[in-house]
């Protein structure tokens, strides 16, 4: 029997506990036809499971935006827009009449054609999970069966929960008392229900392959999710092993807590900047609990989240404000909207393509569509007024795309100057260099931008050509590459050669192998997830920045990842415990999808 596991570690923590084993298929439906004076009786039993499953949803969601906030309770709000979708209601209507069939039978039917549809394309992968459940939902209470909630399981036991595929709903019902793990077959560190994992701190390896199978419910498991490793019926050593792990990083916590109030310099008092990345408002908070010297990217998707129409003007202004003020005379870089790709709410109607990740997204869109843009434009100009807010373009391939998105911002800033609305004049633009074509193009891009940050997620996987969000790619999706490494090095010579202000706002920035590489690139601002703060800047005040530049010259001439990972590992292994950090940092997959989630709203 298989007695280890490897996934990808996506929610850090150690647990220990049985397991218990979700499997979520469909309910066996019979075929089933009813009689001609039976079809309407049919049609409205439809209905009415659409209402039940509805104000169950509503209830969950309920009950989730007490247990954890209004973001992960409006997963909800997209399941049920996804179960009342009337044009699916009315296609299993018309099987009822046309076939006289139950309603289940159609319901089912209608239901594995969806599935196999969006199966098929790349971009609604992620919402494949919640369309899962909502369907077993509606099929359950057709069938007259009632749901099994994870709150409602029985037993009074901790358990690992372990399932083929983690939806953002199932995620954000887990009752931490009682889910102490989490095991997926599926997802990546991308998916949107590591991050909520991540976030409601359960730890969770994702991308399992097998786990269903291998792992028999009731099996004692030692998950680490950090590794990514499950242990299997783990013997008296190796869970020795695991409590001396625990107390190392406990350690390492009650180290970094030390660090929050001090300044990011190196040993030899280079100021480095070290910013937050934010992805939803509740993430403010902890940007400045930890430390953050502003925020280098505010991801804006968010905003769209399991709503139907576009947030107005009027609402955006309010949110940005609302960061600037909690930044006050600190910088706030707003990325515009990075929709497309991975990220599509309800409220923007795109359509199906062959190639999502090479298809319309971010500034594409925000080109293409002016009702998107031009009011986010507007909302950043008139939270501006006042406060050091800079616009950052996502996805830029070509210098025309910045001047055409400059010239929208001027038209709209004199237009505010003429509607006598209270905005700033003007502002800083500038590019997020995330394609080859970018940093290919930066000696021309930087005459029409006002700074660089580099999206190492995005030009990882454009580089590599390696979808960021495929588990089966994982280990070979690392900015550790040399191509990377040399990239990341032109960008910061050309940018500094124009005068610009480079950072890096990728995940890569949030990993301290990764981090002290930027460093020794000469990277002096940095812009990294929350929780992340801490490690890194006790890794900036650590590392001498003469290793960290000597790693940095073989990482160039390196010839593989693995060769660059060692060298940092070596370099900072030299000043501090390297079985302190994470060890993805060796092959740092990480990128994060911008923000909540799912349905008709998997960003
Ligand atoms: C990136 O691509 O590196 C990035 C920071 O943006 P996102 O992860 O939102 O695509
Ligand atoms: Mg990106």
């Amino acid at each position: 029997m298989t007695r280890v596991l490897r996934g990808i570690g996506v929610s850090p923590g150690v647990a220990c506990a049985p397991a218990l084993t979700l499997r979520w298929d469909f309910p066996e439906v019979k075929d089933r036809t009813v009689g001609a004076a039976e079809v309407e009786g049919e049609v409205r039993r439809l209905r009415e499971a659409v209402d039940d499953v509805v104000s169950h949803l509503k209830g969950l969601g309920e009950r989730v935006l007490q247990r954890a906030g209004p973001e992960e309770s409006r997963i909800f709000d997209a399941q049920i827009l996804m179960a009342q979708d009337e044009d699916f209601l009315a296609s299993v209507e018309t099987l009822i009449r046309k076939n006289q069939l139950s309603a289940e039978t159609a319901y089912e039917f209608r239901a594995l054609e969806l599935r196999a549809q969006w199966s098929g394309a790349a971009r609604l992968r992620e919402r494949l999970a919640d369309l899962h459940a909502i369907q077993m939902r509606m099929i359950q209470r057709l069938l007259g069966r009632t749901d099994t909630e994870l709150w409602s399981l029985p037993g009074d036991e901790q358990v690992i929960v372990v399932t083929h595929e983690l939806s953002p709903g199932l995620t954000v019902q887990l009752d931490r008392d009682y889910v102490v793990g989490l095991v997926a077959e599926e997802g990546t560190r991308t998916a949107h229900a590591a991050i909520l994992a991540h976030s409601l701190g359960i730890p969770a390896v994702m991308g399992a392959a097998g786990a269903l199978s291998e792992i028999p419910n009731g099996t004692m498991l030692l998950l680490d999710g950090q590794s990514g490793t499950i242990v299997l019926d783990p013997n008296r050593d190796e869970l020795e092993e695991a409590k001396v792990q625990v107390s190392r990083r406990h350690r390492l916590e009650l180290q970094l807590e030390s660090v929050v109030g001090e300044p990011a310099v190196t040993p030899s008092g280079r100021p480095i900047a070290l910013m937050g990345n934010v992805d939803l408002p509740e993430e403010i908070e902890a940007a400045i609990r930890h430390g953050a010297q502003g925020v280098g990217l505010l991801r804006t998707e968010f905003l769209l989240t399991g709503r139907t129409s576009l947030p107005t003007e009027d609402e955006q202004t309010e949110y940005f404000r609302r960061v600037a003020l909690a930044f006050p005379d600190q910088t706030v870089v707003i990325r515009s909207f990075d929709l497309g790709g991975d990220k599509f709410p309800a409220s923007f109607k795109a359509p199906v393509e062959a190639n999502p990740f090479l298809g319309w997204r971010s500034i594409r869109v925000c080109l293409d569509q002016p009702e998107v843009f031009r009011p986010q434009v507007r909302a950043v100009l008139r939270a501006a007024a006042g406060h050091d807010l800079h616009l950052m373009l996502p996805l830029v391939t070509t210098v025309g795309e910045v001047q055409e998105a400059r010239d929208i911002i001027m038209e709209e800033a004199r237009a505010l100057q003429k509607e006598g609305v209270r905005a700033a004049p003007s502002i800083p633009v500038g590019v997020m260099v995330e394609t080859p074509a970018a940093v290919l193009m930066a000696d021309r891009l930087a005459e029409v931008s006002a700074f660089f940050s580099v999206g190492t997620n995005d030009l990882t996987q454009y580089t590599m050509a390696v979808d960021r969000g495929n588990a089966r790619l994982a280990n070979r999706f690392t900015p550790h590459d040399p191509s990377i490494v040399r990239q990341l090095q032109r960008v910061l010579e050309v940018g500094k050669a124009a005068g610009l202000p480079v950072s890096v706002c990728g995940e890569m920035a949030s990993e301290p192998l990764s981090a002290v590489l930027l460093l020794g690139l000469g990277y002096d601002c940095l812009s990294v997830s929350p929780p992340a703060l801490p490690l890194v800047k006790w890794v900036i005040r650590t590392v001498p920045e003469d290793s960290a530049r000597r790693a940095a010259e073989a990482a160039v001439r390196a010839g593989s990842a693995a060769e660059v990972s060692n060298v940092l590992r070596e370099t900072v292994g030299e000043y501090i415990d390297i079985r302190l950090l994470d060890p993805h940092s060796a092959l740092p997959g990480r990128g994060r999808v911008a923000t909540l989630p799912p349905g008709k709203s998997s960003i």
